[in-house]
């Protein structure tokens, strides 16, 4: 790790470091953490409230931390994901094709003082150099995500309309970057397939209370979605570890052997390239 890093960050920061990753290294394999952190937290060792909502016209618990509603550790639904507005045009169906990306450009800008920008024209190389999503610097757009600092890693999931953020913390690599970039191109967590449960199991005992909805289907969670044939990828750069929301050390996904698992942050997996193929042809 650069000195550097440490003096910008503080102390507090480096003992982040010490569970996730820095950008200077951009780690390969993540070794598996057993405090309970997700891969990717939108504020780590923060956690807010538990507050009850409608999403899509399903009761979910979510975590109310700075104003934010955080779901499944990095992911901000918006005011309009939460409204009885929303919900009252639901049946009309607020398609995820509607939360696509218009003629597979990422419009984008990056906030000039996010530290380590390098992170982001990274991940944007990799997705652009293994899918069809390009990502141009924005102009006059309307719709744009910018890359923005912050004390962790998170998304919206899909395009919002107007503006919207990837949040950076210090800590998030170029592998939490190429996530987080599939959030806002429209990808759920993995472990969020419908068919999920003939591969995993999930153990509900060791949840973080408030968190167990985190670990629901999006069918559960009346969202839209499809399953990219191939099966469960537990090579998804979208997936849990094993110890994601863990209240005791023990895990809280298993594969059905019983066994755990780490998540990967090196590369979109083959089955996630298809399944953004699948969403943008
Ligand atoms: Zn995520």
């Amino acid at each position: 790790m650069k000195t550097s890093t440490l003096s910008f960050a503080g102390a507090a920061m480096a003992a982040l470091c010490l569970i996730g990753c820095s950008s200077d290294q951009q780690q390969t394999n993540l070794a598996p953490k057993h405090n309970g952190d997700p891969l990717e937290t939108a504020y780590p060792r923060q956690s807010g409230t538990v507050q009850s909502g409608t999403y899509r016209g399903q009761p979910i618990t979510y975590r109310a931390i700075n104003g934010k509603a955080v779901y499944q550790g990095d992911i901000i639904l918006s005011t309009s994901d939460l409204s009885d507005a929303d919900h009252a045009t639901e049946g009309t169906g607020r398609t995820l094709k509607s939360l696509r990306w218009t003629g597979k450009i990422v419009y984008y800008t990056i906030d000039p003082t996010l530290p380590y920008q390098d992170r982001v024209t990274a991940a944007i190389a990799h997705w652009e150099a293994n899918t069809a999503i390009r990502f141009v610097q924005r102009t006059t757009q309307y719709s744009y995500v910018t890359f923005k600092p912050g004390g962790g890693c998170s998304s919206y999931v899909g395009r919002l309309g107007g503006q919207q953020f990837i949040t950076l913390g210090d800590w998030c690599t170029t592998g939490n970057t190429i996530h987080e970039i599939g959030h806002t191109v429209g990808l759920y967590h993995e472990h969020s397939r419908a068919d999920r449960d003939n591969s995993v199991t999930i153990l509900t005992q060791n949840i973080q209370p408030g968190y167990e909805s985190d670990f629901q289907t999006y069918v559960q969670q009346n969202k839209d979605g499809f399953d990219q044939p191939g099966g469960f990828d537990f090579n998804s750069v979208m997936m849990y570890h094993s110890w994601s929301f863990s209240v005791n050390g023990q895990p809280t996904i298993t594969k059905k052997d019983g066994s755990t698992f780490t998540g990967q942050r090196d590369a979109l997996s083959p089955l996630d390239i298809a399944t953004v193929q699948a969403m943008y042809p």
